[in-house]
């Protein structure tokens, strides 16, 4: 067994924490960092010492994961006669590992990832991943001090992301995520890096939708602006031959076809000064491709007329209305596969359409007699009449969706969504969501089934 594949698997404990760090961002340490650099004399000096300080009941060095004492072992670490450093590991004292996820050598996550996958084949591709991404960054001027699985240590947590470095006068954690890591973890990670002021970017090599359809993908990039970043040869090459970072931006696009909405995966090529790396929540975007945008200009393209039409005329009460109404809906059913105008008399369209319309502009739009100070008496009303009653959720979504969810909040409009939401009711949100993304697009992308399962090749830019 070589050296290497050895220290992974004894290296269950990756990170300590060192009691005798002056500066705080020393304190958590990787391993390696402090190991791999001993000879055979400093590693027996360092052995002694941690060891004498543990009887002396001041113990150096604690678990970065569990907070208990360690002290550097060597047991099977090879040929005595050719040891340093990058043979030692650090273990629990005897009696202290059970209750430690790093105590027991294949607990680790790391570990039972690999179990989990087969062998080594994803850990290989991490990897090898890891050290392009670090190779491209090198390349960039824009990026220093570029480091491989550094320890970030924040008192009394740490994070160890798989490239970090120096990028205008702050950090930058890079962590390439290959659809294992889990949703406390990734929350986690965000929280910290964005308690930090750390700009923290999560990135893929995936070319494969069904790959970026897992769970863990969804978690990040429905949290992101429907966008994620990856990296390939071909970004590698371009950063090589360019010399400023290349990323491949994957960004949910709409699509509208004879089925209405439908979104795919955008794939650009796009380079480190077209990303804003200045975002509230320090994770990076690529602007250049939002969504509801996109869809906007789609409909204003193909709708613009109806649309308009549809929603004055849901303004008004009288008859003329209602079929002005009637032809501008089927105009627009007719082009996405939607219920026509006659089959819709039972679900009350026609009201419901004014009222959330009036939720949408948080305003009153509606052709009720209710005044306009009256906003929570024209929502109560959609929610009160039994036909209307399958609107709930469609009312909900639209208000939250168009920044107005607290126009919902009177104790008697809770009440009543209460009520509806546990009776049963045919849910009209869904049989009507293809008209709803046209009238309303600021609410399409969260009305979107799932992920896309399609990657196209996007022009850049736009
Ligand atoms: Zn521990």
């Amino acid at each position: 067994m070589d050296r290497e594949v050895r220290q992974q698997i004894a290296r269950s404990i990756v990170v300590v924490e060192d009691r005798d760090a002056n500066e705080p961002e020393h304190r958590f340490r990787a391993t390696a960092s402090l190991l791999d650099p001993l000879s055979a004399p400093q590693l027996a000096l360092f052995r002694r010492a941690v060891r004498t300080r543990y009887q002396a009941g001041d113990a150096r060095l604690l678990c970065g994961k569990c907070g208990k004492p360690v002290y550097v072992s060597l047991s099977g670490a090879g040929d005595p006669e050719d040891r340093d450093g990058r043979d030692a590991f650090f273990a629990h004292h005897p009696g202290t590992a059970d209750d430690c996820e790093w105590g027991v050598v294949g607990q680790n996550p790391r570990d039972i990832d690999r179990l989990k996958y087969g062998g080594a084949t994803e850990g290989t591709q991490h990897q090898r991943l890891k050290a392009m991404l670090a190779t491209m960054l090198e390349t960039d001027p824009a990026f220093s001090e570029v480091k491989v699985e550094h320890v970030i240590s924040r008192p009394p947590h740490w994070r160890k992301p798989d490239v970090a470095a120096t990028f205008f006068h702050g950090l930058v954690a890079f962590d390439l995520q290959l659809a294992t890591t889990q949703l406390p973890a990734i929350i986690a990670r965000e929280e910290f890096y964005q308690s930090h002021g750390i700009r923290y970017v999560w990135v893929t090599s995936t070319d494969d939708a069904r790959n970026l359809a897992r769970q863990a993908f969804q978690d990040i990039y429905w949290n992101n602006d429907a966008q994620i970043f990856g990296i390939d040869a071909r970004a590698e090459a371009v950063t090589l031959a360019s010399g400023e970072l290349h990323l491949w931006a994957l960004t949910v696009a709409p699509r509208l076809d004879a089925s209405g909405l439908r979104s795919v995966w955008e794939r650009r090529l796009v380079r480190r000064s077209d990303i804003d790396w200045q975002t509230p929540s320090g994770r990076p975007r690529f602007p250049g491709a939002d969504f509801d945008t996109t869809v906007r200009a789609l409909i204003e393209t193909r709708f613009a007329g109806p649309r308009q039409r549809l929603v004055n005329a849901a303004r008004r009460s009288e008859y003329a209305a209602y079929l002005e109404a009637g032809y501008a809906w089927d105009e627009i059913a007719r082009a996405v596969g939607a219920p026509f105008w006659v089959t819709t008399e039972q679900d009350r369209v026609f009201k419901a359409i004014g009222v959330l319309a009036s939720a949408a502009a948080g305003r009153k739009i509606d052709a009720s007699a209710f005044t306009s100070e009256q906003l929570t008496a024209i929502f109560n009303d959609l929610l009160e009449t039994k036909a209307c009653r399958g609107w709930t959720t469609a009312l909900q979504h639209i208000a939250q969706t168009h920044g107005h969810g607290a126009l919902l909040d009177a104790a008697s409009t809770r009440k009543k969504i209460a009520r509806n939401l546990a009776e049963e009711h045919p849910d009209l949100h869904r049989r009507y969501g293809v008209m709803l993304d046209i009238i309303f697009p600021k609410s399409a992308r969260s009305r979107l089934s799932g992920p896309p399962s399609e990657i196209e090749e996007a022009h850049y830019p736009g």
